[in-house]
């Protein structure tokens, strides 16, 4: 195939003698390494880069004895690469069944409340017996030797209950669901393009005898016991070989009624995530992927005792130590220290700063640097210091309009001109004429977490006052407009001096001095 050599577009006369893939092979790279800010589309390269935190053992668990437990992480934290790669373990084991529940239709349901377990477990038999079916349906499985009359007849019942009218979303949850069976699942259902109904006329044909869903008695009770059903499906998949069975529930915050709201994302497996006998079902165990915010309804409403939580942190060393991985998962072991690609290794630092330790973040500044570095100069083979600055710049501004949506509440940021404040200062700065306004005008922030009370600020003759500052680089530099990057860093940014704390945090420090929020260091 012959490459383009004028094909990129990006307005810069300059660009034109090289494609950006050029530039990006010149560097060392096979492809763009930051292309993706989601893991769910690098399955291929995730094993490669893909940094262990110290508790993933536990999360995996004894397979054989499993138990349901919960990952916290901040969004663009790593949740789903951790997800994957439990899927990915599971597929080496033949009896371990893993299902990533992850796809939700709620088009029947009108508010978040409104699901409950009935949802649920109607969902999940739905896909457990899908994986049962392409199970038997292997030529060397005996079904009639394995499964005694009744149990073949209750089978069918439950095909009747739970196959036989599925929604129209059904064939592609499915495939999202059970991607890590066998690869002739796909073949066998054709893409879940033929109607179960059929396909399971065909399995029950070459089992000996032809069954035909729509001919299938069923009592109303049955129909109604979807958690007993649940449980004996879950025995049936062991009679049919598979000793463990883990659901992986992931992407709770991404749904059209979950969004950005922890409290709404949090009512979706509430009822789920509460009900611990069907957590603590034998051969069965959920793992909860979960937004970091979800945590304060988790504890509230679950049992923290008997279902066990971790929290996924990153530290600066591993976030440089998947980067690192990354280059050299993407140039095939060329480039295996990230850090030779930048002409002032403080940039590197400045990415990670700027990223709040979260990879996604990283990634997305990464891949910013990149085109703006071939728009600046493709025939550089490495990253120049003004042109990661600029992308930086850029990241905070759109990452800014990602975290406060309101455009006229994201103006009143960046008029508090300072990254720690009073509310009788901003209404001095004349943020908004009086201090009820200005409450207003920050609430949402704090209620968000973007901004935290700091302590008491004494005064003269007057009560002492809360001060409050941002907990969030990107919007304290937002918030700071009149500064370059250099001089925001210097001014307004102090990483504690104890080595055993080292914490970022951001303030007016040219103003005044602030100790560390964690151990309460001074910090010139
Ligand atoms: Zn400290």
């Amino acid at each position: 195939m012959a490459r383009r050599q004028y094909g990129y577009v990006s307005g810069n006369i300059k660009s034109t003698i090289m494609t950006i893939e050029q530039f990006i092979n010149n560097l060392g790279f096979e492809i763009n390494p930051f292309q993706y800010s989601n893991a769910d589309k690098e399955v291929e390269y995730l094993d490669s880069y893909f940094i262990k935190p110290d508790y993933f053992e536990d999360v995996w668990g004894n397979p054989y004895n499993p138990v349901s437990n919960i990952v916290y992480a901040p969004r663009g934290g790593g949740k789903t690469a951790q997800r994957i790669m439990i899927e990915k373990r599971a597929k080496e084991s033949k009896d371990i069944l893993a299902i990533t529940y992850t796809n939700h239709d709620l088009s029947e349901f009108k508010k978040i409340e409104d699901i409950n377990l009935h949802y649920h477990l109607t969902y999940l038999n739905r896909l457990l017996l899908v994986a049962f079916f392409n199970r038997i349906n292997d030529t060397s499985f005996d079904f009639n030797f394995t499964f005694n009359f009744s149990e073949r007849q209750y089978i069918y019942k439950l095909a009747r209950i739970y196959l036989f009218d599925t929604p129209a979303s059904f064939p592609n949850q499915a495939i999202q669901s059970l991607k890590t069976l066998e690869d002739y699942a796909v073949d066998l259902w054709k893409g879940f393009k033929e109607p179960i109904t059929n396909v399971i006329k065909q399995i029950s044909k070459s089992k000996g005898l032809e069954v035909d869903l729509s001919k299938i008695e069923i009592d109303k009770k049955l129909e109604l016991s979807h958690k007993n059903n649940t449980f004996n499906i879950i025995q049936l998949l062991k009679k049919s070989g598979y000793n463990s069975i883990y659901i992986l529930v992931d992407k709770v915050d991404e749904q059209n009624l979950t969004g950005n709201n922890p409290s709404a994302s949090f009512s979706l497996i509430s009822d789920l995530i509460k009900d611990l006998e069907l957590l603590e079902t034998p051969n069965l165990s959920f793992k909860f992927f979960l937004w970091d915010a979800l945590k304060p309804f988790a504890v509230e409403a679950a049992r923290p005792d008997r279902v066990f939580s971790y929290d996924l942190r990153w530290t600066w060393i591993q976030i440089i130590e998947m980067l690192s991985k990354r280059s050299e998962a993407y140039s095939r072991g060329k480039i295996k220290n990230f850090e030779s690609l930048f002409e002032n290794r403080k940039s590197l630092g400045r990415i990670v700063l700027f990223s709040e330790l979260s990879p996604r973040d990283c990634v997305r500044i990464c891949n910013r640097i990149l085109s703006e570095q071939f728009k600046e100069n493709p025939n550089s083979l490495k990253f120049s210091e003004s042109v990661v600055d600029r992308s930086i710049e850029q990241f905070c501004r759109e990452k800014a309009q990602e975290l406060i949506v309101n455009a006229t509440n994201l103006k009143h940021l960046t008029k508090t001109n300072s990254v720690s404040f009073t509310i009788e200062e901003l209404v001095a700065a004349k943020v908004a004429a009086d201090s009820p306004a200005i409450r207003n005008i920050i609430n949402p922030w704090t209620t968000a977490g973007y901004l935290k009370k700091i302590g008491l600020v004494e005064r003269k003759n007057a009560k002492s006052v809360n001060e409050y500052a941002y907990q969030d680089i990107r919007l304290a530099f937002m918030a700071t407009p009149t500064l370059s990057l250099d001089q925001f860093i210097k001014e307004k940014v102090r990483r504690c001096k104890t080595d055993t704390c080292k914490t970022f945090y951001y303030r007016d420090f040219d103003r005044k001095p602030y100790d560390c929020p964690e151990c309460n260091t001074e910090n010139e």
